[in-house]
């Protein structure tokens, strides 16, 4: 459900990309939607606070037709600064860790619950985790990654949608359905909190050294949903949120950096 007093986001169905378009959507047409919802993520303003205070909104980067998506929690610091997710100590952690099995960051897709940085690198607060996840679904959508690696408690309470903490779930696989993809969700401990703690990061090694088998099941089977009328199409933009659309072409127009990324 949609929180209150929030417009649809432009660029995706109302209710999500149809399967029908899934089938049919090529990865060059899913990564210029992708981009779509990126403009839309550099404007918004759901959250005040959030749009005061931010620098860079960090909607996420890298392989945008990647089998793996990590999901870490909110940008910190230098992610504001640099518009781009897991650049601090935490990145390079995880950077580090993708390599032991053979993996780059151009390889996969990194996102993150919140796409703007609380303030003092305050904890997500409930609506902000709410007006935010349209924004990720999307991105799960149209990236259609066949693993999702939740990176500590937000993501992972968010994505299965269940209160139950990483300590209980970390390193157990379950295929279940996110916005309107079945993946393959994989929780692990954040890097960030491993990166004191020799014994975590000793687990967080562990359970990083199983991706490469879940990436090489098969792909989950796909739910069937009824097709629903793109209303995106159909219906005037609302001004109130993305402003005309001459403002969004012209965005589009000059292209930050991170979109050399996806
Ligand atoms: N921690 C996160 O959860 N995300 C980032 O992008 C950086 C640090």
């Amino acid at each position: 459900m949609r929180a209150p007093g929030i417009a649809p986001l432009r660029g995706l169905p109302s209710g999500g990309v149809s399967d029908q378009a899934d089938l049919l959507q090529s990865s060059t047409e899913r990564r210029e939607a992708l981009k779509k919802l990126f403009h839309q993520a550099q404007k918004c303003v759901r959250c005040q606070e959030l749009a005061a205070t931010r620098k860079n909104v960090v909607f996420g980067a890298g392989n945008a037709d990647a089998d793996l998506m990590f999901v870490g929690e909110a940008p910190g610091a230098r992610e504001d600064e640099q518009g781009l997710p897991f650049v601090g100590a935490a990145g390079k952690l995880l950077e580090k860790l993708l390599g032991e099995i053979g993996l780059e960051r151009k390889d996969v897709f990194i996102a993150n619950t919140l796409k703007c940085r609380p303030p003092g690198n305050r904890d997500p607060q409930p609506l902000e985790i709410e007006n935010c996840k349209e924004y990720l679904y999307g991105q799960v959508e149209l990236i259609q990654p066949r693993v999702i690696c939740t990176l500590g408690n937000f993501s992972t309470k968010l994505l299965r949608e269940d209160p139950t903490g990483i300590t209980r779930l970390h390193g157990q696989a379950e295929v279940l359905v996110v916005g309107r993809r079945a993946v393959r969700l994989y929780p692990i401990f954040h890097p960030a909190a491993a990166l004191y703690t020799p014994r975590m990061l000793e687990t967080l090694r562990e359970d990083f050294a199983r991706l490469p088998e879940l990436l090489s099941l098969e792909a989950p089977e796909q739910p069937q949903f009824p097709d629903v009328p793109d209303l995106a199409d159909e219906q005037p933009a609302p001004e109130s949120v993305d402003g005309p659309e001459e403002a969004e072409e012209d965005q589009s127009a000059e292209e930050p950096d991170q979109l050399g990324l996806f």
